[in-house]
């Protein structure tokens, strides 16, 4: 009898938390595991804004899918994904095409930026290791310039962030940290560089409690930091930005602009004809798409509403890694021929977020507010803590974050 085929697509959280389980709990002689990926490592998306700013390198951020992952297990593809054929079984390839009988879709997540003119052209955003790895070295090249130009260009020192969400303000605490050693280096007086975020909401980080929010301001203010909230961004040019604010439209010199201020599902998933609910599979409880009960969605791609709120859980890593055990385990029980399948129940454990390496905030369990060092060292555990799961001790030996006191 031939062996099923399990395709898992993306080797991001979802994708390789999901492979490492199959890998350790399904027998070689029960199934074909195969992963595809866009590159032979996998990165970890929650720290690539240190890369961008380049606080950290991302050789730190990226892992080789063969340290991880059991070759002699797994079937790995390095290939690019271009769509997915549900009727047929199939997946499209750039280089090729594979069929499945269980289907793993984890393919991330992409910008959003809901039509504003220029952003596409001109805006950098934070998306893998090649975007973060551009924007360290866009941000350097303009400060290595300023001294060369004939005339001196402002626009070169001006740094605006749009969104001041999750992202956004981590990226902004690791630039506050990054900017002096810049100056520096390149000889630049502190005092001319901006670094500008602008959020559409009255306060930044929408959502968080506004205690932590006032801490995370003050901090970042101290650094340099210049918030414009309450204002929307309204086109972004090859040389500046334009927003409005109390019907005002202002224009902003700069060559740098990041856009962090929205992802949406992977348009892969929206394009291969599954239903879509604001650009992601709103899964079944099983975390498989409700038309097929072959194909699993999960992480950024797939929508759960959280019976709390009503509203869809945030795309996060915590929920990605925490919906690979569902999937993990509702695959391995299709392939032993067991159909009572597993729901997921998320369980929020807290979030932090870094205002840079020695700074952060965070809620954990209870509600728990956490500032400043406490919050640093709650967010490198979660950081190794992942390590671990994925790797094992030696993983996190390489790669964890052990610099406490910095
Ligand atoms: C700067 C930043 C900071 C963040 N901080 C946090 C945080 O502190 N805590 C938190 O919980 N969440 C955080 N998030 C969100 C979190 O990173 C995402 O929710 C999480 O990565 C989603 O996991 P995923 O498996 O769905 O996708 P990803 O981890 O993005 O993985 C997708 C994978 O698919 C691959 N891929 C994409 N397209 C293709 C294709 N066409 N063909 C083949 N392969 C493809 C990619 O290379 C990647 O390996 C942050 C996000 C960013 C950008």
């Amino acid at each position: 009898m031939n062996k099923p085929n399990i395709v898992i697509l993306g080797a991001g959280y979802g994708g390789m938390m999901t492979t490492v389980k199959l890998q350790k709990s399904l027998g070689l002689n029960e199934a074909v595991l195969t992963l595809v990926n866009n590159n032979d490592y996998h990165y970890q998306t929650t720290w690539l804004h240190e890369n961008a700013a380049g606080t950290l390198h991302h050789d730190r951020t990226r892992i080789p899918i063969k340290e991880v992952v059991n070759m002699n297990k797994v079937n790995f593809v390095l290939d690019t994904v271009v769509a997915i054929k549900p009727e047929e079984k199939k997946v499209k390839l750039k280089n090729g095409e594979l069929s499945y009988d269980i289907l793993v879709v984890a393919l991330g997540f992409e910008a959003a930026t809901f039509g504003i003119p220029g952003l596409t052209e001109n805006a950098f955003t934070i998306g893998n290791i090649n975007s973060a790895r551009l924007i360290r070295e866009h941000i350097e090249y303009n400060f290595a310039m300023y001294h060369n130009d004939s005339k001196k260009n402002q626009a070169r020192l001006n740094i605006v962030i749009g969104g001041g969400g999750f992202t956004g303000i981590e990226f902004v605490g690791e630039l506050a940290n990054r900017i002096p050693e810049l100056c520096k280096e390149y000889d630049i007086d502190k005092n001319l560089v901006r670094i500008i975020n602008i959020e559409g909401s009255p306060a930044v980080l929408p959502g968080f409690d506004p205690q932590l929010v006032e801490y995370a301001m003050n901090s970042l203010e101290a650094r340099g930091v210049e918030f414009i909230t309450g204002a929307l961004l309204k086109e972004c040019k090859p040389a500046s930005i334009v927003y409005e604010k109390d019907n005002k439209e202002v224009e902003i010199p700069t060559l740098t602009t990041i856009w962090a201020a929205g992802v949406r599902a992977n348009s892969i998933v929206e394009t291969s004809g599954f239903t879509t609910n604001r650009g992601k599979v709103e899964v079944r409880k099983d975390m498989r798409v409700p038309e097929y009960d072959d194909v699993f969605v999960l992480g950024d791609c797939a929508l759960i509403m959280n019976p709390d709120t009503g509203c869809p859980f945030p795309p996060t890593a915590q929920i990605a890694i925490q919906e690979s055990q569902t999937v993990a385990h509702n695959v391995k029980a299709l392939i032993q021929g067991n159909d009572e399948l597993e729901s997921f129940e998320a369980k929020i454990l807290g979030t932090v977020a870094s205002l840079g390496a020695n700074d952060a905030i965070g809620v954990i369990l209870n509600n728990r507010k956490l500032f400043g060092f406490k919050a640093t060292v709650m967010k490198k555990i979660i950081d190794n803590r992942y390590l671990l799961k994925l790797g094992g001790f030696s993983l996190l030996m390489r790669k964890g974050k052990f610099n406490i006191f910095y």
